[in-house]
Formats: C-alpha cells, sequence, structure tokens
C-alpha cells in the first residue's frame, strides 16, 4: 500500500515516509491509493477479536510487512496500549436498558480519545528513525488533549523533540499540567498569549513552518497533527471494536455520535464504513462553533469568529481532516480538489455543488449543541444513570437525542465519549451548582499526581511565536 497526497502533487510514497513527513511535500494530506475492503466473511471472523487483535487485522490492510513486518507490528500496539488503565482498553457500556451505548474513548494515560492513535503513531515514528538514526522536531498546535497525547507519548524518546504549542488560558489547568509536569527533558511546552483563534491560531504558524521546504527541512520538523495519516487510520479500529460489541448480528446497521473538532475521528469513522463496517448514520455532533454543521445541514463550508464554549476541544474553525473526507467524495479528483481549497483559502467560504453536497451527506447527519444543552445533558444523564460524562461526550450524547428522527427506535447507538470528565472539573462544577443539594468531585489519580510537581515551560505571545520557536528548536537539534 502506497499514499498518495489529496492535491495530486506528488509521487506515491511508502507507509514510513507519510508517518514521518506528516504533510505531503507539495501541502496535501496523505491518503491510501485504494481504500482496503474487508468481506463479510472477514467482518465475521473480526466479530470476536479483542482490540490489539483487530488493531493488527485492520493495520495490516494498510501497512506493508517490508515496512513492519507482523512481529514488530504486534509489538508496537503492544507496547502503545500497556499504559491504558482498562483491559479492554476502549470499554462500551451501556446506558441504561436503552438502545444508548457509552465508548469510552478515554482510558489512556493523558484520559482523552488522542492517547487512542498518539501513541502508537510516536512509535512508529520513532521505529522508523531509530532505523535510519534520525532524529525528529515535533511541533504540534493543541486545543487541550493532543498537545498532552503527544508529550506522553514522546517523553524520554532519543529520536524526537517534541514542542505543543498551547492558546495559554483557553485550555483547562488540568490539561496543561499533563504537559508541563512530565520532567521529560526533550518535551518543551509553548503557552501562547493573545491567539484570538485559539489552537486555529497556532496553526496558522505551524503551516507556515511547514510551508518553508528549507526550514522545515533544517529544522527536521514533522507533525502528529490530526492530520498526520497514521491517526485517521487507527482511529478507524475503534469503529469496529464498538460495532463489534453492540451489534448482535454482523451487518446489522449502527448509529455513531461522534464529536467532531478537525474531522479527524470522523473521517476515519467514514473510512471505516468504506472499509465494509456496516453503518447506519454518523451524527456530527458540534458544538456552537458549527463549521461541520454548516457543511452537513447548510451546503457550504465557512470561516467565521471563534467561539469559546465548554467543549473546549473542538472549539474549531476550520476542520482539517474535511479536506481527505471531501476528496474521497471527489472519487481522487485533485484538480477539483485543489480548486475548493483555493477558493476557501480566497474567500473563507466554499458552496459545495448540489450534488456532491447530496453525496457527502449520505449517512450523515449533523446539529449543533449549545453549552447550555451540554450541561443539561451532563446533568439529566447523571441524574437517570450516575454516569458522569465530560462535555464533549455530552455534545455526542444531546446530539443522538436531537437527530432520533433520523433512524428508528430499535437501532443501537453509540456515543463516542472522548474525555474523562476529571479534566473539565471547573465544567462539571457549573453542572452540580444547579442541583441544589448534590455534590459531586471529579477526579484522577493522575490529575492530582501532576498538582504537586513543578510546571516546566516557555511562553510567548502570539506575535513573535514563529521567530521565537526557530530560535529554541535550532537549539535542542
Ligand atoms: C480532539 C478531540 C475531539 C475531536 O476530534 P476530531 O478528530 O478533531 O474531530 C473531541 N473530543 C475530545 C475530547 C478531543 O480531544
Amino acid at each position: 500500500m502506497k499514499y498518495k497526497s489529496t492535491l495530486g502533487g506528488i509521487e506515491p510514497v511508502p507507509f514510513d515516509q507519510a508517518i514521518l513527513e506528516g504533510f505531503a511535500a507539495d501541502g496535501g494530506l496523505f491518503v491510501p491509493e485504494t481504500i482496503p475492503r474487508f468481506s463479510p466473511r472477514e467482518l465475521q471472523n473480526m466479530a470476536t477479536m479483542e482490540y490489539l487483535e483487530l488493531a493488527e487485522t485492520i493495520l495490516k490492510k494498510f501497512i506493508d510487512p517490508e515496512i513492519i513486518p507482523a512481529d514488530d507490528l504486534r509489538e508496537l500496539l503492544n507496547n502503545s496500549f500497556a499504559g491504558f488503565e482498562s483491559n479492554e482498553i476502549i470499554p462500551v457500556v451501556r446506558f441504561g436498558s436503552s438502545n444508548l451505548f457509552i465508548q469510552e474513548l478515554f482510558h489512556g494515560p493523558t484520559l482523552s480519545f488522542k492517547d487512542i492513535a498518539m501513541g502508537f503513531l510516536i512509535n512508529c515514528m520513532d521505529y522508523f528513525l531509530a532505523r535510519k538514526n534520525e532524529k525528529l522536531s515535533l511541533i504540534l498546535a493543541t486545543t487541550g488533549d493532543t498537545g498532552p497525547a503527544a508529550a506522553w507519548a514522546a517523553a524520554g524518546k532519543d529520536t524526537l523533540e517534541c514542542w505543543p504549542l498551547y492558546p495559554k488560558g483557553m485550555i483547562s489547568e488540568e490539561q496543561e499540567r499533563q504537559m508541563t509536569t512530565l520532567e521529560a527533558d526533550n518535551v518543551h511546552p509553548v503557552g501562547v498569549t493573545g491567539c484570538k483563534n485559539g489552537g486555529d491560531d497556532l496553526d496558522v504558524v505551524v503551516a507556515n513552518l511547514f510551508g518553508d521546504g528549507q526550514l522545515k527541512k533544517e529544522l527536521k520538523l514533522s507533525s502528529v497533527n490530526s492530520i498526520n495519516w497514521c491517526r485517521v487510520m487507527v482511529q478507524t479500529i475503534h469503529y469496529f471494536h464498538g460495532y463489534f460489541k453492540v451489534a448482535e448480528d454482523v451487518g446489522e446497521e449502527v448509529v455513531f455520535s461522534v464529536p467532531a473538532g478537525a474531522f479527524g475521528n470522523l473521517c476515519a469513522g467514514f473510512i471505516a464504513r468504506s472499509m465494509g463496517l456496516p453503518v447506519k448514520k454518523f451524527v456530527c455532533a458540534t458544538n456552537d462553533n458549527g463549521t461541520l454543521y454548516r457543511v452537513f445541514e447548510k451546503g457550504y463550508l465557512s470561516q467565521e469568529e471563534l467561539i469559546t464554549t465548554c467543549s473546549s476541544a473542538i472549539d474549531i474553525l476550520v476542520p482539517y481532516n474535511f479536506w481527505r473526507f471531501l476528496y474521497f467524495n471527489c472519487a481522487g479528483d485533485t484538480e477539483l480538489l485543489n480548486d475548493f481549497i483555493k477558493e476557501f483559502n480566497e474567500h473563507g467560504l466554499l458552496r459545495f455543488p448540489a450534488d456532491l453536497w447530496k453525496q457527502f451527506r449520505t449517512g450523515f447527519v449533523s446539529t449543533t449543541i449549545s453549552d447550555e444543552e451540554t450541561l443539561a445533558t451532563i446533568a439529566t444523564v447523571y441524574a437517570q444513570d450516575a454516569y458522569l460524562l465530560d462535555p464533549h461526550g455530552a455534545v455526542a450524547v444531546a446530539a443522538a437525542w436531537n437527530c432520533q428522527d433520523s433512524w428508528s427506535q430499535q437501532d443501537k447507538v453509540v456515543c463516542l465519549a472522548t474525555a474523562h470528565p476529571a479534566k473539565f472539573p471547573d465544567v462539571i462544577g457549573q453542572v452540580f451548582h444547579r442541583i441544589p443539594g448534590l455534590k459531586l468531585t471529579t477526579t484522577h489519580p493522575s490529575i492530582e499526581a501532576a498538582r504537586n510537581r513543578f510546571h516546566h515551560l516557555r511562553t510567548c505571545s502570539y506575535d513573535v511565536l514563529e521567530p521565537a520557536l526557530v530560535r529554541a528548536i535550532r537549539t535542542r537539534l
């Protein structure tokens, strides 16, 4: 299997190159030459597999054994998920006795769904770099969960210097501590003040650095942001896993409700469905920054002002992985995709042709969930089922409730809970203020442990970030 660019400007490259480069050299995103497909019989065989075996079966379709031999792949997978606190890795719990299920994607070391793909991505990078005796600088912009996941996975690896950039004051204190208290001398968190558009501002700086070919080479830059193909690929696995946990018969169609930010997780869902997974609908659950809602329900992509919400990990303006999804929906027409991206970059607005819009709506519905609804959902679910959702999982559940007319009552609905509530104690606090007499604190041992350590970080204001970062990266090479 080789990997092409969504912009069509490069010769196909092997998996290791696609992963190490992050972005393709023409600025596009890597995509597999073809999407592999499982036969109904293969799916039947996969139905009883536990997560790691399932992962191996799926990843073998994307990674040739000459690039990672089977034994090494197994070892990489085992190591990548060893830090998960649940034996099941990604447990699925039933929501009361209804057809609503919660797939818990937050049992990794930094308690968010970013851990799921990040560990494997970084272990793969380390594996390939060690083989070539090379080193890379990872820079990444984070809205609060990517940074910690990358920092944890990269900590102590000689092949990597890790630079997580985050909008200071716009992520939770708990998330910040997960990066700044690591005590690993190859991890360098940077808190950036004055980011009007939050993490999207930081993406601009990252894109600038990557756009300068010379600098990219000199600084040995690579990215583990959600555009990295490896993350999307690994995220396909949990759809299969969740499906097999809830479906009674292979072939039954299941609904997935997913809190969407950069659209990586949903793009993975789309790919899982293209591989043969029977999915009835995807609910693209957004908060008041309804970029993806406008895409699916109104037929246009537009850049608007950022709204700060209580589901901060999905406060994203430009859902980068949407280009990947669009590429597949245009049947790989790279010229058309180039035109679309150009139009969007010039006007901040892109209206989709009616037939294309209709096509990518197939099997997708979308809704926006306000903070008020998010908080009310956390309260309702806790009152009914004694289950504490984090704000992102709550967005998924609320969206599934809003959209339930799009499927029938018998259909099973899997809501993806993407973070542990202990990462967002202020939000949870707001919920429990509303219910007199009810007291609830949410915590996790790893969050508590981080409170008693020094912060190690760099800070700067947004306007000097680029030169300051270039300078600092040079000193570490
Ligand atoms: C990153 C993240 C999301 C959004 O996932 P995308 O792949 O960016 O759409 C949702 N919830 C949480 C908690 C996250 O960290």
